[in-house]
């Protein structure tokens, strides 16, 4: 196996791909080398800016080099000594329609100049195509997968599978079934270009979905053309290990400058929101007022530098478990980047049953895009699926989340047990306590120091749709159920009336006894005496 992973958080992951010349960290950026104009050499890119890899275009070395990258060597010709993946012309065919290059030559090219990582001539489905000609695309690029292995004699290359159907999800599906059925060590996601061109990050997020949901999941994803940083965390945690982009050098071309967050024109900015090399010593005037090339080249390797730094941020947060907190920052760069962290919702399911359960550290709930976070959705699960009361229970009583936790330290928490206490006596277990808090739902208090249910801070007041959300949790607890009664105290300066109304409602379908007490003042002696009144009630029932 050339790919390992160390680490994961939703569906990313850290990983080691070893290729014939060394072994990668993954989630890994290419930057594109033009063999004919390269403002940054390829030696100054590892040794200056860290990239381990790069990535050029085979049949671009081969129209205009020809031989000479086969007799000195991929590596020396580019000089570098890490590794090199090839493109196959693949792109030019979209951008110009054809090659002229089939794929048994483009194949054999590649095995002789030495390449790392290999990818077949493949059909881009181009977005503004028909529905009938993307099959096409899909049905041609997996005839040349089937024809590659009858060519493929053993090498020590990783070759790339692309997965075609551009915005047809039944297409990519078909297609990265297909080829994950064929021993590709790499697969990608062919044509985004045109995607990400037009802001259809949303439908850039089905594709990549679909795609991870047909594949292989040990094998590593390539998304093709991936430029800008802003976007790198939502591919990473979709499940994208590798990345190409020459955006970097396009952009300074254009006298564009990166952030992590968007672009500026040169001659927008009057300071540097940046601490790279380059940018500590400059101000943006200083730039402009140099030659064309001189300000390219500074556009550049600033680039270079944001790009790295953003790769290592996201490395961290999955290291961290923090990586949606991260891609939820960077969404908001972008409505249209937002667009598809909305689109995470449909496909909760499937990225939940991949993401780790347990992490270091805590989350932060800032709003209900969080209810689709993996961690939510697990708890949800377990206890609809496998909680049970504690046995002897009879009474529900549901408090509501309070600031501190573990809830059952608070002071309101221990006025109510010592209360319970006095009433019941030696029954005290026939009433359970649990909290109804966002995101989770309920907590019933002796779960209340399981991961993550303490280790969260969430955002008040709460919006509708989290209000919505809990009240419905809260029902379908207490339906699944058999309590005898529930005793709701109902903070409704926190949560409007939705969750009493929605309890309500479940009781009286379920024949059940409902009380319920307002607590908006907080658990003073009154609340406490009609509480008591209450529980004494219930038990001479
Ligand atoms: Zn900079």
């Amino acid at each position: 196996m050339s790919f390992e992973i160390k680490h994961k958080d939703l569906l990313a992951r850290i990983g080691k791909l070893k290729t014939k010349s060394s072994t990668l960290e993954t989630p890994l950026l290419f930057p594109v080398i033009n063999p004919s104009i390269q403002l940054i050499s390829p030696k100054r890119l590892k040794e200056e800016f860290g990239f381990e890899a790069v990535i050029t275009n085979a049949y671009i070395l081969k129209k205009r080099f020809q031989k000479e990258p086969i007799d000195t060597g991929l590596h020396k010709f580019l000089d570098f000594n890490g590794s090199i993946m090839t493109d196959s012309g693949a792109y030019q065919i979209l951008v110009y329609g054809g090659v002229e290059v089939n794929q048994e030559e483009i194949v054999e090219y590649q095995k002789n100049i030495g390449s790392d990582i290999a990818t077949i001539l493949d059909i881009p489905t181009s977005w503004k195509v028909s529905k009938e000609h993307a099959k096409e695309t899909v049905a041609e690029t997996l005839r040349r997968a089937e024809d590659f292995f009858k060519l493929k004699t053993e090498d020590n290359i990783l070759w790339v599978g692309p997965v075609q159907g551009g915005r047809h999800l039944d297409l990519v599906a078909e297609s990265a079934k297909t080829i994950g059925k064929m021993p590709f060590q790499i697969h990608a996601l062919g044509s985004p270009t045109e995607v990400m061109e037009n802001y259809r990050f949303d439908v850039l997020a089905d594709m990549i979905l679909t795609a991870k949901k047909y594949l292989p999941l040990n094998r590593p994803l390539h998304l093709f053309g991936a430029g800008h940083p802003f976007m790198f965390s939502l591919a990473v945690a979709l499940g994208c290990d590798l990345f190409d982009s020459a955006a970097y050098a396009l952009y300074a071309r254009q006298n564009r400058y990166m952030t992590e967050n968007g672009t500026w024109q040169l001659s927008n900015l009057d300071y540097f929101p940046c601490s790279c090399p380059n940018c500590v010593k400059e101000t943006p005037k200083d730039v402009q007022d140099r030659s064309k090339k001189e300000i390219e080249t500074f556009l550049a390797e600033h680039n270079l530098f944001v790009c790295m730094a953003e790769i290592n941020r996201i490395k961290q947060a999955i290291r961290e478990g923090r990586l949606w907190e991260l891609v939820e920052m960077r969404t908001h760069a972008h409505p249209a980047l937002f667009s598809a962290m909305k689109k995470i919702k449909e496909h909760a399911g499937f990225i939940e049953k991949f993401s780790p359960a347990v992490k270091k550290r805590g989350f932060f709930f800032f709003s209900s895009i969080g209810l689709a976070r993996p961690e939510v959705l697990h708890y949800r699960n377990q206890l609809l699926k496998n909680y049970q009361p504690p046995i002897n229970s009879e009474i529900l009583l549901l408090l509501s989340q309070t600031h501190k936790k573990p809830y059952h330290n608070t002071r309101k928490y221990k006025k109510v047990k010592r209360l319970i206490k006095n009433v019941t006596g030696n029954l005290s277990e026939i009433v359970h306590v649990c909290f109804y808090a966002a995101p989770f739902g309920v907590i019933p208090v002796e779960l209340d120091e399981v991961y993550p249910l303490s280790q969260n801070e969430v955002t008040t007041p709460f919006d509708s749709e989290t209000k919505d959300y809990i009240a419905t949790l809260t029902s379908e607890y207490i339906k699944n159920f058999d309590y005898k009664t529930v005793i709701l105290l109902n903070d409704n300066s926190l949560w409007d009336n939705k969750i009493v109304d929605s309890c309500k409602n479940t009781c009286a379908i379920k024949k059940i006894q409902f009380k319920e007490l307002e607590v908006n003042t907080g658990m003073n002696k009154d609340i406490l005496a009609c509480l008591e009144n209450i529980l004494k009630k219930q038990l001479s029932d």
